[in-house]
Order: C-alpha cells, then structure tokens, then sequence
C-alpha cells in the first residue's frame, strides 16, 4: 500500500528495549505510571493523522465529525470524574495548560505567587527559566525549615505584599495535601484568581481521597499521566465559570466569560491543533478513573505510599515533612550522608528507578541535591501492596550502604529482576 515502507528496525528495536527496562525495574519516579493496553492503543491509532484545529462542532478543518465525538466523550467524562462544568482537553502537557491559564487571566508584567521550586514546586508557576518567570513578576512562598509544611499565615503575609493577580498552588514535591479553603480566603482577600495545578495527585482527587480543589479554585490544571494514569498531556477544567475580572477583552472589545479566555488561551494562544489521538487515549484513560476499580487503585497508591514511608522512617531516613498525604515522599539523605545524585546513579546501577530532587533550604545544586523523590503510583498499577513497599524499602536501603559495592548492587539488580516477573506489566 502507499504506505508500507521497510520496518525501521532502529527505532523498534529501541522501544523494545525501553518497554523490557520499564518490565524488569522497579519504577518510583512519582510523575510516572503506566497507561492500560487500550490507553495505549487510543494513542497509537489512526486519530494521528487528523487536524482538528478548534472545538467539538467548530472547527477550521472538515472530516472532524468522528473527532468531535471522541472530543466531546473525554470532555464529559472529565467532567463528570471532577464535578466540573467546563473543561478544555487539548492541552499537549501540564507545561502547555498552565501557559494556556496565564495567557487568558494575565498580561505581561502581572505579579503572579507560586510554590518556590526549590521547596517542591514546578517550573511552570514562575521560574525565571520557564516563561511564567520571564513574562510574569514571579514570587514565590514555600515550606517551613522546621516542619517542612506550608504555613498558610506566611503565604497570606506574603500574598498581601506582593499582590499578585494569580495565587498558584499545587507542586510537584509536596507530599501534603492543600488548604484550598484558605488559600481561596487569600486570593479573594487580595483580588486573585486562585490556580490549582493538580498534576500529581489528580487520580487521588478525583476518587475523593484528598482535599477536593475545585469548589475554592477559580480555574484548575493537570496533566494526564501522573495517578492520572492517562497518556502524556495535560487539561484545564473548572467547576464554575465567571466573568474574568481583570476586564480582559477580546481583539473586538469584548469581555468573555473564563472558559471563552482558557478556550484562546488554548487554542490560538498558545498551540495549533490537537492530539486528537492523546485525545482519545484520555477519553479512555477517564473513562477507566470513573471505574470502581480505580477508586481501589487510588486506595492502593495512598496506602503503599503511608507503608514506604513508615519502611523508611523505621530505617531512619528523614522525610520532609515527616510522612504523606498522596502519593509522593520526599527524602532527605544528608543524615545518610549521600547525595541525590549519587542515590540516583546507584540505584538505578540495580535497576530502582527514582529522581534526585532539591529539598527545601538545600544547600548543594540542583545537578547534585541532597534529596530524592519517590512515588507509588506506577508499582501499585503493577500490583504492589504494602508489604511489597516494605521489601523496595530493603532493597533501596541495601543498595543505598553498598553504593561503592558492585557486586552486591549486581546481585541486588538480579534479585529485582527475577521478583518484576511477579507482576507482570504488558502480557
Ligand atoms: N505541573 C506540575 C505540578 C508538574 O509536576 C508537572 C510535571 O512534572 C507539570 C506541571 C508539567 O507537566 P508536563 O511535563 O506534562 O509539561
């Protein structure tokens, strides 16, 4: 057909190499998961193929009839998972829907306050290496050296020095859950819009196992893939749409409701046209988190996440924060004496997969970092229970007091293997 070309070799064999590395390790990079077959499937299918510039029923491109549907499929279910009213799919990532809310509510030079990064936050909610930093005055509040939380008096003190016009929270290190109450009290004390980006914890929210922030945040963010468990991307959604109140206007002079600016902000703002083929892979991806059977998933994660943190605690690694909420812990190994960067080397030396991460009031650089960062989303889709975590624990720990040993890291890298096949990931 016109489309058979010699099989690329190069490339497959790559992948199979990649899906053998995801197999055979044990995976605790806590943004990470593994999508189910027909998620997989959704984003590997003919949709790739189809522009589809616009929304459901008004698009710039005709043959979009099918596309809609799919469209409209994952917009409903996104919403019925969140008890939202109105959602925007099409985001390519977490990165993209975030530039999408501060394209719609901001203008260049706007004061925005978001979680510091070296306390856990991310990126995209105002480093000055990230757009939010360079377009936007970022400032920043964070955790408390003592406890590691956020006290919510200082991100108020905070708050009302800087008046910025969006308050952010949500983070990509923070293993605790979030005051959204509060932090709505702030915002609307000081005439912010309130941000959430749920990137992390969206899968826990979603079944109700954490603080839910959209009846207290104006507009909220997530990518797809974290407890998400859908293919890479990101959304926006919000439970009640409002006038935006920055007096904003269209290019005619219009003022438009939110939804209308996040739609632009999206598409022409800041992308051309969607995946419609991710698209589709999230439609299914939700459709599976509205299942009964992801509420025990979700469930899981919690309680996997609660015994690795006693299995560390018991070892005496030092939690930031003292334990979690979600899904995440984050582990300060300077009274291991190691570093973040050598735990990561090491440990993926016995196939442990896991991050180096700065932990706050850190004092090496982010290439090196005193801490590292762990999730169980990714290893309870394989299965895992708690006492399995308690056994990761032993193996991590191992490998952590034997990390100039190779021997015994190839040996632990054996064990690990052989214990994968136990929960088979792709038959
Ligand atoms: N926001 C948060 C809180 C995140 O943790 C991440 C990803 O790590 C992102 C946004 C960015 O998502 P993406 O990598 O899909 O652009």
């Amino acid at each position: 057909t016109a489309t058979t070309t010699a099989r690329d070799t190069k490339v497959f064999d790559l992948i199979a190499k990649e899906q053998h590395r995801q197999e055979s390790g044990i995976e605790l990079i806590a943004s990470e998961n593994f999508v189910s077959p027909q998620v997989m499937e959704a984003a590997g299918s003919v949709l790739t193929n189809k522009y589809a510039e616009g929304l459901p029923g008004k698009r710039y491109y005709g043959g979009c009839e099918v596309v809609d549907q799919i469209e409209q499929l994952a917009i409903d279910r996104i919403k019925e998972l969140f008890g939202a009213s109105w959602a925007n799919v099409q985001p390519h990532s977490g990165a993209q829907a975030n530039t999408a809310v501060f394209l719609a509510c901001l203008q260049p030079g706007d004061t925005i306050l978001g979680f510091d990064l070296s306390h856990g936050g991310h990126l995209t909610h105002g480093s000055p290496v990230n757009i939010s930093g360079k377009y936007f005055r970022p400032t920043f509040y964070g955790v408390e050296k003592e406890t590691g939380v956020i006290n919510y008096d200082v991100v108020e003190e905070t708050a009302k020095r800087e008046r910025p016009k969006l308050l952010i929270c949500g983070a990509s290190a923070y293993s605790r859950d979030w005051d959204y109450v509060r932090l709505r009290a702030i915002a609307d004390e000081i005439g912010a819009l309130l941000l959430a980006d749920i990137s992390h914890p969206a899968g826990l929210i979603a079944k109700g196992l954490l603080n839910d922030p959209l009846e207290h945040c104006h507009i909220v963010t997530t990518t797809t893939h974290k407890t998400l468990r859908g293919p890479r991307g990101g959304l926006i959604m919000m439970r009640n749409d409002f006038q935006n109140p920055f007096g904003i206007k269209t290019p005619k002079g219009e003022v438009r409701l939110m939804s209308s600016l996040l739609d632009s902000g999206v598409f022409p703002g800041t992308q051309g046209g969607p995946l419609e083929h991710v698209i589709a892979a999230k439609a299914v991806a939700f459709g599976e988190a509205l299942s009964e059977d992801f509420y025990d998933y979700a469930v899981q994660v919690k309680a996997n996440a609660q015994a690795m943190a006693k299995a560390f605690v018991d070892r005496g690694y030092q939690i930031i924060s003292g334990g979690t909420d979600n899904h995440l812990m984050l582990i300060d190994l300077r009274s291991k004496g190691l570093t973040g960067k050598l735990a990561e080397n090491t440990l993926i030396k016995a196939d442990i997969t896991i991050n180096k991460n700065m932990v706050p009031f850190d004092d090496k650089s982010p290439m090196v970092t005193s801490g590292m960062r762990v999730g169980t989303a990714a290893m309870t889709t394989r299965g895992m229970k708690e006492s399995d975590m308690e056994q990761i624990v032993v193996y991590i720990d191992r490998v952590l007091m034997n990390h100039d040993n190779e021997s015994e890291l190839a040996t632990v890298k054996e064990e690990i293997n052989e214990w994968m096949k136990a929960f088979p990931l792709y038959a």
